[in-house]
């Protein structure tokens, strides 16, 4: 099937998006940007100094005052002009990520609409935003009342899986709630957002209330250090989130950092096989594996152990794999060379502990694109809880296929992950459902559904090593935590 065609934008060396301007870092530091499917580099990504991280903080603080007096109205106001202009360059949007990130056509489309869902509900602000009252609330004649106020300048800091969408799950909220905000997008995947940006400038924010930084931890640090921020949104890997969670607290900040995962997939026998089948495959497939969402284990629970297998094998082989801008594709390569060598170390190390392949997605060519960073569907069984493959996060296309006896073994080996980010079960048996979604440990349940994500208007994030924090991104909860109340007591004499 012929490519659709790739997006031309200006992928020279990106600049950063600082008080309204598009400025040049000055930076000796460029990386390489690349296509994972081509290999080839297709922009360079400036290494933003801390001074100049420093200097954008300085610039959302200034503009801080007159956007918190700016009505909530007219604020919003700006998120429907953003939401009519993101619409007309949707294709755009989602062919640039498969070009940087390496997701298939429709992944990005889906994205996509998620990010657009995300300015959508933080338009409705003078609703979310409203606080409350109590007449007579201290005593006879006394009043109180909660109001709702923003705080000041806030940060995220985003990983390279869903270039669009993530920095949409914080930015939106509190902007619109009256702050102004950094994003430093990831140094993996900065082009989505270099031309997102073009479309924030259009939009017309006043200068300084959104700006965007190109960068490394420097970038994050000098966020996490500088005493105008108010607080940190962050996403990416277990080990950075918990270090972003104590260094924002030591620093004063309020903190929200998401973690990385480990999600099971439990098959009961009851399962309607073939629906569960192929909704398996998008869970642990969509995006080569490389989703906070995605299945990881997939637990079949009793009889059903080998026709799941064999049915899942016989589905994961027919994945056609290439480049995303061919709509017939189904699966794209992994973001880099780098990730590619870490998810074949952990199909080796499968192999050593006594996991059988199955499936061995090692090895695989995808013509015309022979330096690309492909790894094909690929399946372990006879995997045990205690084997690595079962316990780390491999973020891959990587499948730990394991037989149990009991739903209750699933749910004891689903707990004793130190990851909590989602579970699924696929069972027409209300009572299993509801074993599952009351004694697991995680911020995500699905039933009959393998990948949980959360729509702009729920909370999204898990528990245990997958989120430190209260609040979680998106919704009210992001209202929340990009907000205080003021409480006020009144009495007229
Ligand atoms: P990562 O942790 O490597 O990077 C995330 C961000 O942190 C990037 O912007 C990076 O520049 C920055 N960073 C890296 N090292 C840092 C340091 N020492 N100090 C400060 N900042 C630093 O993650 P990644 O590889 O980009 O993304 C994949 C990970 O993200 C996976 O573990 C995945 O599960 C997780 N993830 C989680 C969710 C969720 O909602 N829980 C969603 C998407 C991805």
């Amino acid at each position: 099937m012929a490519l659709l065609p790739e997006v031309k934008a200006d992928y020279g060396k990106l600049k950063n998006f600082v008080n309204g301007e598009w400025v040049e870092s000055s930076t000796s530091k460029y990386l390489d940007i690349e296509n994972p499917t081509t290999a080839k580099p297709i922009g360079q990504v400036p290494m933003t100094t801390t001074d100049e991280t420093n200097a954008a903080i300085e610039a959302a603080r200034e503009a801080w005052q007159s956007w918190r007096e700016t009505p909530p109205i007219t604020r919003a106001r700006l998120m429907f002009r953003l939401k009519e202009i993101m619409e007309g360059h949707f294709e755009n949007i989602a062919r640039i990520m498969v070009q940087e990130q390496g997701k298939t056509i429709d992944e990005a489309r889906g994205e996509t609409r998620r990010t657009i869902e995300n300015v959508e509900v933080a338009a409705g602000i003078p609703s979310l935003m409203m606080g409350y009252n109590l007449e007579d609330g201290a005593a006879s004649g006394i009043d109180e009342e909660a109001v709702v106020t923003p705080l000041g300048v806030f940060g995220a800091i985003c990983p390279f899986n869903f270039p669009a969408m993530i920095p949409f799950w914080f930015w939106p909220y509190a902007v619109a709630s009256g702050n102004t905000f950094i994003l430093k997008s990831s140094k993996q995947v900065p082009l989505t957002q270099a031309y997102i940006f073009k479309l924030v400038e259009e939009a017309g924010f006043p200068p300084g209330v959104v700006n965007l930084l190109n960068g490394s931890h420097e970038v994050a640090d000098a966020m996490m250090e500088h005493p105008s921020m108010k607080g940190i949104s962050f996403v990416g890997s277990t080990p950075i989130a918990k270090y972003v969670y104590k260094k924002s607290a030591e620093n004063g900040k309020r903190v929200q950092a998401q973690g990385g995962a480990k999600n099971s997939l439990i098959v009961m026998p009851d399962a309607v096989l073939p629906r569960t089948v192929s909704n398996m495959l998008a869970s642990f497939y969509g995006c080569a594996g490389q989703r906070c969402l995605a299945g990881a284990n997939l637990i079949a629970v009793g009889d059903v152990a080998e026709p799941v297998l064999n049915k899942f094998v016989e589905g994961a082989k027919k994945i056609k794999v290439g480049y995303g801008l061919d709509e017939s594709v189904n699966m794209g390569p992994v973001v880099s060379g780098a990730a590619k060598k870490n998810i074949l170390g952990y199909i080796e190390k499968g192999i050593e502990e006594g996991a059988k392949l199955v499936l061995d997605g090692r090895g695989i060519k995808v013509p015309g694109y022979e330096a690309g960073h492909f790894i094909g569907p690929t399946v372990f069984k006879d995997v045990t809880p205690d084997m690595t493959i079962a316990k780390d996060e491999i973020f891959g296309p990587v499948v730990a296929f394991m037989a149990m006896d009991t739903l209750d073994d699933a749910i004891e080996f689903v707990n004793s992950s130190p990851f909590g980010n989602a579970a699924s079960i696929y069972t027409q048996s209300g009572r299993s459902a509801k074993d599952l979604r009351y004694n697991v440990h995680a911020g995500n349940i699905g039933i009959n559904v393998g990948v949980v994500a959360a729509m702009a208007f729920f909370p999204f994030g898990g528990f245990k090593d997958s989120f430190f924090g209260d609040l979680h991104g998106q919704g009210r909860d992001a209202v929340t935590f990009y907000t205080d109340r003021k409480v006020v007591i009144t009495r007229w004499f």
